[in-house]
């Protein structure tokens, strides 16, 4: 069967209005830049739709693109007819005569009040020959399959395949969110977690040469290079903290020494965060999973920041994690052996209940606002883009 177009299904759109409207000529953006590379495919817009007529592209390929973009619950590949009943009944036949199936069920909507035919009718017209000629039985509890006829104003719409999109909310309907991006497995999944909810997100890495190697920055720009299928460019912003680390080393007490650390990270992301307009911090900690992710930790860490913090993967397994990092590929990439700032610095013995007040009183060693007003004079920025 020769498929004509992908219909789009959009999904979570209880909003109404304006943003009903902006939604979808969001999305609508999106898959024309998602398509560009493929000059003859045509994306249409309708009130309540998306179609994509293929012309010489090759669908399946145009679906497999597709099934990346965020805002998309569902689609099909799809016939399209002129609103003609001979039209429609010849191709509801060739969608089924090459299944090899016993019993069918129709589906008929008839958008299009103005059709000649209702519903029953067209089934009629069109269930006659399959059973007759392709000797399908009926069966309208458990059919085989299932073909539905869709009367627009725009056309008769035929499928037999309703394929699961990413769904979410299409890229850049809402504001940006700051990624704080290690090597490990879990930040990029909390990434694309945000980008599948619409949210645009920018990253910051926090380095510390010579203690770390070229080759862990490396690896984050491969990560983020996979999730530029999702957000085409995104901004990294590499922060050099060695002398931080260095001097919560020589000034506080061992056990600490992440919840310093990691508080230090969140002043400075927020201080990030404010000069690139981002809304929230992300990061990919997952309750209870180290030391430094238990309620305590992370309310100690959190302490230092009034900017809110989203946790997307806070009650998810590892387990599961995993699985959503090998989907979207960004495993292979997190497990290559290099250290990231923070597993060089664990100290042997985490506190697994760090308090406020202890945190303040081990800060008070040493001048970090200095430093960290140092620290954000010499950031590196960079752009990772897909490829063209
Ligand atoms: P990940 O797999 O994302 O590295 P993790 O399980 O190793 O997470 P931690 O090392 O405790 O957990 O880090 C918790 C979160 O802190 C990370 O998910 C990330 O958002 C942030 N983070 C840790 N190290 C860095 C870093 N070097 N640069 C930026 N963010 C970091
Ligand atoms: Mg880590």
């Amino acid at each position: 069967m020769t498929y004509t177009h992908l219909l789009l299904r959009f999904g979570e759109l209880n909003t109404k209005g304006k943003n009903k409207i902006e939604f979808i000529r969001t999305l609508e953006k999106n898959v024309k830049h998602t398509l560009k590379r493929y000059t003859t495919a045509k994306v249409i817009r309708t009130h309540d739709r998306i179609y994509i007529e293929i012309n010489q592209e090759d669908i399946d390929l145009i679906a497999n693109l597709i099934s990346n973009v965020s805002g998309i619950q569902s689609y099909s590949k799809v016939v399209r007819v002129d609103k003609d009943i001979n039209l429609i009944k010849k191709a509801s036949f060739d969608l089924l005569k090459e299944e090899k199936v016993n019993s069918f069920a129709l589906s008929v909507q008839r958008g299009d009040k103005t059709f000649p035919y209702r519903s029953l009718a067209i089934i009629n017209e069109v269930a006659t020959d399959i059973i007759e000629i392709l000797k399908l039985k009926v069966n309208l509890h458990n059919p085989d399959i299932k073909e539905y006829i869709e009367i627009r104003d725009n056309g008769a719409y035929l499928y037999t395949n309703i394929i699961q999109g990413l769904g979410g909310f299409p890229l850049g309907v809402s504001s940006k969110a700051l990624l704080l991006m290690s090597g490990g497995i879990d930040s990029p999944v909390a990434g694309f977690q945000m980008l599948k909810k619409g949210v645009r997100i920018k990253a910051i890495h926090f380095a510390s040469p010579p203690y770390t190697s070229d080759l862990a920055l490396e690896k984050v720009r491969d990560l983020l290079k996979v999730l530029t299928l999702y957000q085409p460019q995104i901004k990294l912003t590499i922060v050099n903290i060695t002398t931080l680390q260095e001097a919560i080393i020589n000034n506080c007490t061992e056990p600490y020494n992440i919840t310093i650390l990691r508080r230090m990270m969140f002043r400075i992301s927020q201080i990030i965060a404010g000069k690139n307009n981002c809304k929230v911090l992300v990061t990919g900690e997952s309750i209870g999973q180290v030391a430094s992710q238990t309620l305590e930790s992370m309310k100690t860490i959190n302490a230092v920041v009034s900017i809110p913090v989203i946790r997307p993967l806070a009650t998810i397994d590892k387990t599961e994690i995993i699985k959503q990092a090998n989907k979207i590929g960004t495993f292979d990439i997190s497990i290559r052996p290099y250290e990231d700032c923070c597993t060089i610095f664990t100290p042997l013995n985490p506190v697994t209940k760090p308090t406020i007040k202890e945190a303040e009183y081990q800060e008070k060693k040493f001048l970090f606002s200095d430093i960290i007003y140092d620290v954000c004079k010499n950031i590196i920025v960079e752009w990772v883009k897909e490829d063209e």
